[in-house]
């Protein structure tokens, strides 16, 4: 089978360093254009990484001789890929926005990992395993738009992604959580390179992440929304609060979690067959980036831990421990995953993936 020729938008950077690694051997799709900002654009690849190669095990020699191309011309992309992932910053959330649109209109998918049209009505926020089938909007969001082939999926903030996933499983098994209270650790490499200055970060923890609350707070509405008449309505069930703190760790966000159900609780037995159990569509149908077990817990007391646990299953899988009674709420746990991958370029591919699955990607 040809493999389908994608685009990296933001390809210098940290998280889309992490797509030219992750995309390397992948079996439908391959890298066959990178775009970052004019400073980059016309030079090699290998020669425009500033900072150079971030990211886990050599550069991709082909990838290193590419002509970096501006985010801004997507005339040129369009030329040469036939969707795009995209993980640049701009210096303002509008000219994002703007962008990812003008790729749409040209005919090109986009799979973003910026904030820009995370609250766009009729844009899926994607998590593969919680709402695959807020894809089922494409054809609406196209309408809307005017667009023909062109549509805008995107991934929800890495901070949740550690949580969301150990309390859907509960919801989905019957069980109405109600509130949360989740307290996060989250790695450095969240903000890009190179990021919160060394000074700050070493021997310190930075107890605001901003805008990052917010996000934590008001996105899992969305993703666990309804479709109606072409756009989302967030789900009304669920009320979090969030603290969202830095520190001093390179990859892996962790969260500590606080649980309120509604009137059924689970026994703290149950809660672990449902996590050990759970399993959804990437699983059943086997894409090569879904992690055969979405949620792995750990029963050592001491454990998830960044350093060893933020790896397990391509660095797509949840790691849970430390579930036990709450005094204030019902029950309380410890989750993580890694930021860079399942938080980023790894949920990305993995949306896409189902997205080609489901027929919307075509070479
Ligand atoms: P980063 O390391 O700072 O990389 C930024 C990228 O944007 C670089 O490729 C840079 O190109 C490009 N860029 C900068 N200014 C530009 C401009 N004016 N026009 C076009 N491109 C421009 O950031 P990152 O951590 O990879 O994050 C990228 C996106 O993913 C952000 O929206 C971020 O919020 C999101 N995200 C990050 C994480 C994470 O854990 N890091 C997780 C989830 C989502 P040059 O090299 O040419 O400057």
């Amino acid at each position: 089978m040809a493999k389908i020729p994608v685009g990296i938008l933001g390809a210098t950077g940290m998280v889309g360093q992490q797509y030219i690694r992750l995309l390397e051997d992948h079996p439908w799709f391959e890298v066959a254009y990178v775009a970052a900002s004019p400073a980059s654009a016309g030079k090699k690849y290998k020669d425009a990484l500033r900072s150079g190669w971030l990211v886990d095990g050599e550069m991709p020699h082909r990838i290193g001789e590419l002509i970096v191309g501006d985010v801004g011309d997507v005339k040129r992309a369009a030329e040469n890929c036939a969707f795009v992932f995209s993980a640049f910053e701009m210096p303002e959330k509008e000219l994002i926005r703007k962008s990812e649109s003008d790729y749409a209109a040209a005919g090109m998918p986009v799979f973003s990992n910026a904030s820009a049209h995370r609250s766009t009505p009729d844009v899926p926020m994607l998590i593969g395993e919680i709402n695959p089938h807020h894809l089922d909007i494409i054809p609406a969001q196209q309408k809307n738009n005017g667009w023909k082939k062109g549509f805008i999926v995107v991934k929800p903030n890495c901070s949740l992604q550690s949580y969301l996933l150990p309390i859907y499983a509960l919801m989905n098994a019957g069980y109405s959580v109600e509130k949360l209270i989740i307290t996060t650790m989250q790695a450095t490499s969240g903000a890009g390179y190179p990021g919160v200055a060394s000074l700050d970060m070493i021997d310190n923890v930075v107890p605001l992440i901003s805008g990052e609350e917010e996000k934590t707070e008001s996105e899992p509405l969305k993703i666990l929304g309804t479709a109606k008449a072409g756009k989302f309505i967030p789900y009304k069930g669920l009320t979090i609060s969030a603290h969202c703190n830095r520190v001093p760790v390179s990859d892996g966000h962790l969260a500590c979690v606080n649980v309120l159900f509604g009137k059924r609780k689970p026994a703290i037995k149950e809660v672990l067959k449902i996590w050990k159990e759970f399993r959804a569509e990437p699983q059943a149908l086997d894409l090569p980036y879904a992690p055969k077990q979405p949620i792995i817990y750990r029963e050592e007391p001491n454990r998830p831990q960044p350093k060893k646990d933020r790896d397990s299953d391509k660095a797509m899988a949840v790691t849970v421990g430390r579930l036990r009674e709450d005094n204030v709420f019902d029950l309380k746990f410890v989750s993580l995953s890694h930021n860079t991958v399942r938080g980023a370029a790894g949920g990305g591919i993995l949306a896409a993936e189902l997205a080609y699955k489901k027929g919307y990607l075509k070479a």
